[in-house]
Formats: C-alpha cells, sequence, structure tokens
C-alpha cells in the first residue's frame, strides 16, 4: 500500500526557525519508517511563495519579491543536509512549473461544480496569518496568534461556497474516513463544523496582492487566495492538471494508499475543513489522515521571527551534530502540549542517551567481544533466563515502534528503541561476562558466555535498526560496529562525542 506524507509549505518571509524544523522531522521518521517496513512511500516538503506577506518582507528589505522567495526558499531546502531529511519531492509554489497548472485545474473543478461566486465584502484581515477574523475569533481586537490588529479590508471578491460541504465533512471525520489526531483535534474540527460553516473568500483584488501570486482563471483583476494556492500543492506536486499523463497522482492520491499530512494546530482549519471541502468539491479522493503537532517554545517563549530570539535549525546542527538536534525533537516533545527547549536540555539529552546510553552500550559490549572472544561473535549453544529474556524484548522492538509511530506518539516510539539499551544494560549486570571469562581461565570455555556475548551483539543491532528512522546516521554506524569484517567485529572507537561537560 502506498504512503504519501506531507509536511505544511511554509511562508518564506524570514528564514526557517526550529519550530518548523520539529515538523520536517517528524514527517521524515514516518518517511523512513514505512520504507524501512518495505512499503511504497513519498515524501513531500516544499515552499509557500505567493504570500503577501513575503511581498511585505521584500518590501522591507527593499528587494524583489522573486529574489527574497528563492534566497529563503533555498534556505528551506537546504535543511534536507543538515537535519538530514530524506523527501522525495520539494515545491516551490512560485516557481514550480506544475503548481500554477494544477491550481487553476483545481479552481476549474471547483467552479464547475458551481461553488464560486462574486461577493463585496468588508473583513478584518491578518496579514501574518493571511486569514480573515470576524470579532468572535479575535482576543481583544486582536489577532489570537501574532497579537496585531488585523488590518481592515473592502473588496469584491470570490467566495468558495464551504458552507454545501458541511454535513459532508462532519460524516467523513466522525466516520473515521478522515483521521484528525490526536483527538482532541478531532473535536476542535467537530466543534468548529458543529459552529456553522461559512463561505469564504478565495480571491484578492490583484492590487492589494500587489500583483503577485496566481491569477483567477478567467478573472485576471483577482489572484488566487494564498492558501487555496498553496493547499492545492499536495496534488499539484503529483502533476493533477499539468501535461504529462498523472500517473504520480493516480499512483499518491487516488488508490488505496495512505495520504497524511503533518501540520501545526495553527493551520488544523485549513487542512481539516477548508482542504477537504475544496477536494470534494473538485470530485477529488481526501487526505486520510491529518497529524496535528502542537509548538515549541524556546526558554519558555512563544518561537516569534519578529522578537528575534529564533533558534536556526542549521546552527543548532553546526554546532551540536544531527543526531542530537534529531533525538532531542523526537525524545523530548510529547505527542500532546507544547515543549520548551533550551540548549542545556539538548546537550543533557543528546549526553544521557546517546553518549552515555547508546554509545557506552555498543563500547561497551564490542570491547567485550575483542578481550574475550577475539572479535569474534560467538554462535550461542546454550540459553540462559537473561539472554532469553533479552532476545524476546529484541523481538518486541520493531511492533512497539510501529504501535506507537502509528499513533503518531514519537515520544514512546523513541522510549521503545531505548528501553533496549535499559534491557542490555540489565543482561550486562546479570550475566556478568567478566567473571565468566575469568572462570573460563581455569576450565573450559564458557557456553553462557557465549550466549550472553551473542545475545548483547543481536540487541546492538537491533538499536541500530530500530534508530534508523529517528537517528539515520548514529543508526547506520552502530550497526556497522556490530557487523563482522572478514569474520571480526571493527575495533570501537566512540560514536558520539560528549556535548557538555
Ligand atoms: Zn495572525
Amino acid at each position: 500500500m502506498s504512503y504519501y506524507v506531507t509536511t505544511t509549505i511554509p511562508y518564506v518571509n524570514a528564514r526557517p526557525h526550529l519550530g518548523f524544523a520539529l515538523e520536517l522531522v517528524q514527517a521524515d521518521v514516518l518517511a523512513r519508517h514505512r520504507r524501512s517496513r518495505g512499503g511504497a512511500v513519498r515524501f513531500l516538503s516544499g515552499t509557500d511563495e505567493n504570500s503577501l506577506k513575503n511581498v511585505l518582507a521584500a518590501e522591507a528589505e527593499g528587494v524583489a519579491v522573486q529574489d527574497l522567495v528563492d534566497r529563503n526558499a533555498a534556505a528551506f531546502a537546504e535543511l534536507a543536509q543538515p537535519l538530514a531529511l530524506s523527501f522525495d519531492d520539494f515545491i516551490r509554489t512560485s516557481r514550480d512549473p506544475r503548481h500554477r497548472a494544477g491550481v487553476a485545474h483545481l479552481w476549474q473543478r471547483c467552479a464547475e461544480a458551481g461553488d464560486f461566486y462574486r461577493k463585496a465584502y468588508t473583513g478584518r484581515y491578518c496579514v501574518g496569518c493571511e486569514a480573515f477574523y470576524n470579532d468572535a475569533e479575535l482576543v481583544d481586537g486582536r489577532c489570537p496568534d501574532h497579537g496585531t490588529e488585523p488590518q481592515e479590508v473592502s473588496e469584491e471578491n470570490w467566495f468558495f461556497r464551504l458552507s454545501r460541504y458541511e454535513e459532508q465533512l462532519r460524516e467523513l471525520i466522525t466516520s473515521g474516513a478522515l483521521r484528525i489526531e490526536p483527538a482532541s483535534r478531532r473535536n476542535e474540527v467537530l466543534a468548529l463544523i458543529d459552529s456553522g460553516l461559512r463561505d469564504f473568500s478565495v480571491s484578492r483584488s490583484r492590487a492589494r496582492a500587489r500583483g503577485w501570486g496566481i491569477p483567477v482563471p478567467g478573472d485576471d483583476d483577482q489572484v488566487v487566495y494564498v492558501w487555496w494556492d498553496a493547499l492545492g500543492n499536495y496534488v499539484t506536486s503529483l502533476g493533477l492538471g499539468g501535461d504529462a499523463p498523472a500517473e504520480e497522482f493516480q499512483r499518491w492520491w487516488a488508490g488505496e494508499g495512505e495520504r497524511v499530512h503533518l501540520v501545526g494546530k495553527g493551520v488544523l482549519r485549513f487542512h481539516a475543513v477548508y482542504w477537504p471541502a475544496m477536494l470534494l468539491s473538485a470530485g477529488l479522493p481526501l487526505p486520510t489522515r491529518v497529524l496535528v503537532h502542537d509548538y515549541l517554545t524556546v526558554s519558555g517563549r512563544k518561537i516569534s521571527k519578529s522578537a528575534g530570539d529564533v533558534v536556526d535549525p542549521a546552527e543548532l546542527v553546526a554546532r551540536y551534530g544531527t543526531d542530537a538536534v534529531r533525538w532531542w525533537l523526537l525524545r523530548e516533545v510529547p505527542r500532546v502540549g507544547d515543549a520548551d527547549f533550551t540548549e542545556e536540555r539538548l546537550i543533557a539529552r543528546a549526553d544521557a542517551d546517546l553518549a552515555d546510553g547508546f554509545g557506552n552500550l555498543v563500547h561497551r559490549v564490542v570491547t567485550m567481544v575483542h578481550r574475550y572472544r577475539d572479535g569474534v561473535v560467538p554462535e550461542p549453544t546454550t540459553v540462559t533466563t537473561a539472554t532469553s529474556e533479552l532476545r524476546a524484548v529484541c523481538a518486541r522492538a520493531a511492533g512497539r515502534v510501529d504501535a506507537a509511530l502509528d499513533a503518531f506518539d514519537y515520544r514512546t516510539a523513541a522510549a521503545a528503541v531505548w528501553t533496549l539499551v535499559e534491557e542490555a544494560n540489565r543482561c550486562i549486570d546479570r550475566t556478568r561476562p567478566w567473571e565468566l571469562a575469568k572462570a573460563e581461565r581455569t576450565g573450559a570455555r564458557s557456553a553462557p558466555l557465549d550466549a550472553a556475548l551473542a545475545a548483547l551483539v543481536a540487541a546492538c543491532r537491533e538499536v541500530g535498526e530500530q534508530l534508523r528512522p529517528f537517528l539515520p546516521d548514529a543508526a547506520q554506524r552502530i550497526v556497522e560496529r556490530c557487523t563482522p569484517q572478514g569474520g571480526v567485529l571493527p575495533k570501537s572507537t566512540p560514536l558520539f562525542a560528549k556535548l557538555g561537560d
């Protein structure tokens, strides 16, 4: 079964921050995990470039919009290397020839369904959110997300008949055809639907958009609302509406497989209400799952580009390495609730789990195999309680990781791998290989020592295998340490440098 997983596409009015790195890494883990289980996977990321926000950022800097979006989009695409991201495709909405044609096609389909009408409109618009707000949604007249006063806008726009899809959306979400997780987010969407869905404006005057964006088909005075345009990326990147035969679209969006969107809590309504309604109108299949993450704070404060306390993920990796950054994001951020990032926490977690945990275990085991068996992993000729228990825990590890990731719970999945380290260390404490080796000096070769070393090497290798989706580089190093070359394990050298001291 195919598995198509996407991140949201961020505005490129500024460089990436750590909050978005969380979403990228989470999506990457799902993609790598599915591939490691033999599934057909497509992983998409990209950048949202046709936004007024980008125009204003370019004006503030005194540069051309295209130059600004090119520069910042590159900074997002270039996160692939430091964060070890395995996306198969990266779509840029202002540059990609697939996108413009696809958005126009999507628009035409909804127009043919009779779901657009023109209307004069006055509303309050937050450029930060690129969204209109009504009075009830504002907090003291300010945007709940940005704390800024939205600007009053009066113009004639195209409206989309969202209200028409209220019943269908409720049914799809209630039946689980469209799964929204965690359940609290699903309930939030159902409450929103129950409060009544109102048609929304899906175009902007060309003048207000400063001429930047995709023209509305058949109406050159209007450009397509940036959210409409951006949401389309999930199918335009598959060739919908393009010249080429839509094989990719058929394979990843129209088949039996899963279609999974990772999104931050702030853009839930766009992905769980607007986007499915657009697809219903266009007569296209819906995503199967929307997975919602909460936000990171940094040193107790909300991440805000304007506050100037942004943590640059590439810089963080330059200082501490890919493994440490990914591990913190996956091991520390809970499934529900915001998580607070500090460099102290990142260092403490990396040293405790990577250097003192994974690294130390593999070092101990490989060193014992060299000391007691000249580097040759022995064939076990007996089974002891300690080794059979360790092997049983190893055999369950993959299933525990599968279950946790299916529940979108990275912390529990990472903890399942960590359990292997604890169990292997417990096995060492129980079997006391050094005492078995001492007894060998005056007697026969110890079958329990062979059994212990064999089980421990197998456990370390399983740690490496299960760690692959989380820490691809470190996992490969661990597996190599546990794989004989010319019949002998490589000599142990440190797997992880200590970051603190
Ligand atoms: Zn806002």
